[in-house]
């Protein structure tokens, strides 16, 4: 590869052309790996080579270049967009279900690029950049294309300076959780509760999850530090339990590593016997796409987390890709609507009626229905008339402490809390 890439940039000099180098690398693989083995693994690498191949021209290169890690040299390109659009072309392909071993895949990737002779005028040079970009495509969320861009060389290292200390953070004790509450938008009143993940770094005070988690999904962290949020969790419960307060439904959030880890179903167990949470106090909120990365593994998956008790929810409705053959399959009780839907209702139209499309779905498999990121009366009635029985956002009530929300739980939201 770098023997064809610094070809092709002789060659490019030459007759004054560009290239173009992208990093293509699997959107948590490794969840593929500890779940399904090596060999469904490579099984799955292979099919994706041949995909990424299909999608560029013969003069082109594509080479393997470490376990989920693909280089693709485009030898030569017009402009820059010409990149984009086979990187899109790329994402799209590799997005569409692998049957593999009977069984349907899916997996996702994110994609840097570089381009000769604006981002370097050396093989190994333009690799490491396309590299550097495909970094803040994760940090994007994940399934994007991202260009480098001279900036981004601070971010990746702040990254990799995050992930030094998220290393040590669980031992350290730094993290700790809030707790928004659920509420009955009929009678207003606490239906149940999202215990939420912050950081609390030694040095830079308060770090939010959309900033740390992926960092922690990438590394594999996120089974640990997981695990540790599902027992707090549970051991918070209790706390209010045993101050005689009302138990309450607890939710928390399940990342797709943590839910193929293979004993997440002994440590959901383990944390209810140890806490003695009842377990349908305790609700698992599940993204559509960790449910649907190996819907076929998910649907037994599910079924023994429902045999233990516990109540599940899809988290961010709307917003992935999912089956709707397994969205009736899978034993869910709860699905709650991605905020993006709420957020312009009365601007957009489009999304008024998308919303209440995603209520009627979720009223039509029988479960219940939770509004995330309310924010205005406006939204309240809108949500209330298409007969959305539960929300949850600012308008309530923001993520707070435990003693907080202890306060409400006795009293009810108060009207400070209200709006
Ligand atoms: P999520 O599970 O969808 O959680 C809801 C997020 O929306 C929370 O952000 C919450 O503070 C925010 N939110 C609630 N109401 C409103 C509103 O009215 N307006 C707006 N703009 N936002 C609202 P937060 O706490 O920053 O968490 C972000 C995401 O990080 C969560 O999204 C979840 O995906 C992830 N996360 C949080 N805690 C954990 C955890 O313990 N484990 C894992 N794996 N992921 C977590
Ligand atoms: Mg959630
Ligand atoms: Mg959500």
């Amino acid at each position: 590869m770098n023997d064809r890439i610094t070809q092709a940039i002789s060659f490019a000099a030459r007759y004054t052309k560009q290239l173009a180098v992208m990093f293509v690398d699997l959107d948590l693989f490794k969840r593929i790996n500890d779940s399904l083995g090596h060999a469904t693994g490579d099984k799955l690498l292979q099919q994706v080579a041949i995909r990424i191949v299909a999608c560029v021209r013969r003069s082109d290169t594509v080479a393997r270049i470490g376990g989920d890690e693909f280089v693709v040299l485009l030898s030569q390109v017009g402009h820059a967009e010409d990149a984009v659009f086979i990187a899109r072309k790329i994402l799209t392909s590799l997005a569409a279900p692998y049957l593999i071993d009977q069984k349907l895949l899916q997996i996702n990737a994110s994609i840097g690029v570089s381009t000769y002779p604006g981002d370097g005028t050396d093989a190994e040079t333009l690799v490491h950049r396309a590299d550097t970009a495909m970094y803040e495509a994760k940090k994007l969320g994940r399934n994007n294309c991202q260009f480098f861009r001279p900036e981004m060389q601070a971010r990746v290292l702040e990254w990799q300076s995050l992930e030094g200390s998220l290393r040590c953070a669980l031992e350290r004790n730094e993290f700790t959780l809030v707790y928004q509450p659920k509420i009955d938008l009929a009678t207003e009143e606490i239906t149940g509760v999202e215990a939420l993940l912050r950081w609390i770094h030694p040095e830079r005070g308060l770090i939010q999850p959309l900033k740390f988690v992926p960092i922690a999904e990438e590394s594999g962290l996120i089974v640990p530090i997981g695990q540790w949020v599902l027992l707090e969790a549970c051991r918070q419960a209790r706390a209010w339990i045993d101050a005689g307060l009302p138990p309450v439904r607890i939710a928390v959030n399940v990342s797709a590593l943590q839910f193929a880890a293979k004993d997440f179903l002994s440590s959901v167990r383990a944390a209810l016997i140890s806490t003695g949470i009842d377990p349908c106090k305790l609700e698992l909120e599940l993204t559509e796409t960790v449910l649907m990365q190996d819907a076929e593994s998910t649907v037994q998956i599910l079924r023994s987390l429902k045999a233990i008790g516990v109540q599940l929810a899809v988290d961010d409705f709307g917003v992935g890709y999912s089956s709707f053959r397994y969205l009736r399959k899978f034993p869910l009780d709860t699905l709650k609507v991605d905020r993006s839907f709420i957020n312009d209702i009365s601007s957009n139209p489009d999304n008024a009626m998308i919303l209440s499309a995603l209520i009627n779905i979720g009223k039509s498999l029988k479960h219940r229905v939770v509004a995330e990121g309310v924010e205005t009366e406006e939204q309240l009635h809108f949500l209330q008339q298409e007969g959305c029985s539960e929300g949850q956002g600012f308008f309530f009530c923001r993520p707070v402490i435990a003693e907080k929300f202890a306060d409400f739980l006795q009293h009810g939201l108060t009207q400070s809390a209200v709006h």
